[in-house]
């Protein structure tokens, strides 16, 4: 996935078609009190400058789909592992939800699930929008961005009942980036030159984040200047 910072207005679109396509529950002032909502994609807000050269830059930040991800190294029960198509997968059943994933991840991105989300407890006037494709998690386990996995198999059902290989670009993409109304999020293959994300992580003004600690993440930003200099 590609990012650029440049584009995004901060409006979370994103955010609401994240919560909408994964079932990750609306949380109440109370609860988000207590630093228990649950969000798979945070937009995260940087103002610079004082009145009146105020200005406010936003970070979209998700799952960096590392491909050395130290969540995995310290999960005690493979509850956390790389799939076969190179993404961070969580398989729920396996998860004792003892967070040390969440606590290694430098992004700060794994949400714990504290409450019984069972789709009785899922708000009446809600449950009609639930989305059949993700399963609610129990509680008690930690929870986080898929890139939409299930979108990417719905794309392979589709193209082998048609007979063919899932087309490349466009086929499938988390709804994050359909949403985004600004056109700041790409996706695509990054090892292939010939799509849009592989030629966007080739520019100058690309960068990851917190790349130092070595994790090497998959979800690259565009921004000219000093981002970390500005913060
Ligand atoms: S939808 Fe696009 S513009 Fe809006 S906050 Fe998300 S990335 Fe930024």
């Amino acid at each position: 996935m590609v990012i650029d910072l440049e584009r995004c207005t901060g409006c979370q679109a994103c955010v609401v078609a994240c919560k909408q396509e994964n079932n990750i529950p609306f949380s109440t002032p109370e609860e988000a009190a207590y630093g228990r909502e649950i969000a798979w994609l945070r937009v995260l807000a940087v103002t610079e400058r004082d009145y009146p050269r105020v200005k406010s830059r936003y970070l979209p930040v998700l799952c960096q789909q590392c491909d050395a991800p130290p969540c995995i190294n310290v999960c005690p029960t493979g509850a956390t592992y790389r799939n076969p198509e190179g993404l961070v997968g969580q398989i729920y059943p396996r998860c004792i939800g003892c967070r040390y994933c969440a606590n290694a991840c430098p992004y700060q991105i794994k949400a714990f699930n504290w409450y019984n989300w069972s789709r009785f407890r899922w708000p009446a006037e809600l449950r009609q929008s639930l989305n059949p494709d993700v399963s609610l998690r129990p509680m008690g386990v930690i929870e986080k961005c898929t890139f939409c996995h299930h979108r990417l198999q719905k794309a392979r059902e589709q193209a082998r009942a048609e007979g063919r290989e899932v087309r490349g670009e466009g086929e499938y993409v988390p709804a994050c980036v359909q949403s985004c109304p600004a056109g700041a999020l790409f996706f695509g293959d990054l090892d292939d030159p010939e799509t849009t994300v592989h030629q966007l992580a080739e520019s100058s003004r690309a960068f990851r984040l917190l790349e130092e600690l070595g994790t090497e993440p998959k979800v690259i930003y565009l921004e000219e200047g000093e981002w970390y200099a500005a913060t």
